[in-house]
């Protein structure tokens, strides 16, 4: 696994290929005079057998690899920091080439493992119940550091080749860093290799993209994504979740259910999660499970409840125990499908954005000294 180059180490200058899909490939294989179907091999290699040396790509002549290898590299993003929890989860702080950091998680919750991967360095929401949005939005993260999340996660996991079965990955949800529909064009085009039969081959069932609820973007999504689809709710009300979620006072919540109620046509997805992270006496009551069970009511979807992960700094406090189950029961008495997510990772700050805070205080007190 790469890790975090020092200042003193040459940087490789040649095009990194991870996050080139087809087309690219082709461009790439072209211009070395290389027959078509070289390029269909290249993508075989990277994203279904996740070499990173040219040398292993035995059904390309000696001449090709050495071709692609003089002007080009199959990378994975610098790990600052891994972590790994006495529960089995991993966190990695990744470190891409420009110096900015982003995170991600693996959750083994057998029989499967969850990758929750960023979109951006930061976020420009600023979610009051959220690490990351008390960071500022710093950039949109490329497709290839997209991919490369994946990727690097499967490495670190023994999961390949991509299509294995029994593998250890076997979902992807894109609710780490950032909003991914506010770097719609990247996004897409990662998760267009990660639901490739030929690339990453993950069903689109298995791969879930989390918004705070931004409405045109979802029903592009619908249109030119169709993966699995999971709202941050978090409040039933406008004026409640215009605080928690902020973009609720672009996108008021009676439109965000009509963007859900098409989702469903628009994606053949099956049914949409809705998040709602459980805040003490904020938004447990049982008058706000009642309200939430109305507003699903003609959407086929499931509620996850979120035990608040305090961090450093929040003003929230978690939800009683007794609180949440009596929230769920009230939602599962009614028909809905509803699962309390266990805590996981908590002794490695697994609350999403803090292990980049500390590790950006970190370099702040060192540069200090
Ligand atoms: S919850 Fe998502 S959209 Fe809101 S601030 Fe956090 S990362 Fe940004």
């Amino acid at each position: 696994m790469a890790t975090m180059q020092n200042d003193s180490e040459p940087v490789d200058p040649r095009i990194d290929l991870v996050g080139m899909d087809r087309d690219d490939l082709k461009g790439v294989t072209d211009a070395l005079g290389e027959p078509a179907y070289r390029s269909r091999q290249l993508y075989q290699w990277i994203y279904q057998r996740g070499v990173t040396d040219f040398a292993e790509m035995h059904n390309l002549s000696k001449a090709t690899r050495a071709k692609l290898d003089e002007t080009y590299r199959i990378g994975r993003p610098a790990v600052g920091t891994a972590q790994q929890s006495v529960d089995g989860t991993r966190k990695w702080l990744l470190g891409f080439a420009d110096g900015n950091l982003a995170e991600t998680v693996f959750i083994p919750e057998e029989p499967r493992g969850t990758l929750c991967v960023s979109s951006q360095v930061g976020c420009t929401l600023t979610c009051s119940f959220c690490h990351t949005g008390t960071q500022r939005l710093v950039r949109n993260l490329e497709a290839s550091e997209i991919v490369g999340q994946i990727m690097l996660a499967r490495d670190a996991l023994d999961a390949w080749p991509a299509a294995a079965v029994n593998r250890p990955l076997t979902n992807i949800v894109m609710m780490g860093m950032g909003e991914p529909l506010y770097n719609f064009e990247n996004v897409k085009k990662a998760l267009s290799i990660v639901i490739d039969d030929e690339g990453l081959a993950m069903s689109r069932r298995r791969v879930t993209l989390s918004t705070s609820g931004i409405v045109p973007e979802i029903r592009r999504c619908g249109r030119e994504i169709g993966c699995m689809l999971a709202i941050s709710l978090h409040a039933v009300h406008d004026e409640l979740r215009d605080e928690l979620v902020p973009i609720n006072r672009k996108y008021k919540i009676a439109e965000l259910m009509d963007a859900c109620r098409d989702y469903s046509t628009l994606s053949n997805a099956r049914r949409i999660t809705f998040e709602y992270v459980m805040l003490k006496g904020v938004n447990d009551s049982l008058a706000e499970a009642r309200e939430l069970v109305r507003l699903m009511s003609d959407i086929p979807s499931k509620v996850n409840l979120i035990p608040f992960n305090p961090w450093p700094g929040s003003v929230y406090e978690c939800s009683s125990n007794n609180a949440i189950d009596r929230f769920a029961s009230l939602l599962r008495d009614a028909g809905c499908v509803a699962t309390v997510r266990s805590p996981r990772g908590q002794d490695i700050m697994a609350a999403c954005g803090q292990l980049k805070s500390a590790s950006v205080r970190q370099r702040r007190s060192a540069a200090a000294e």
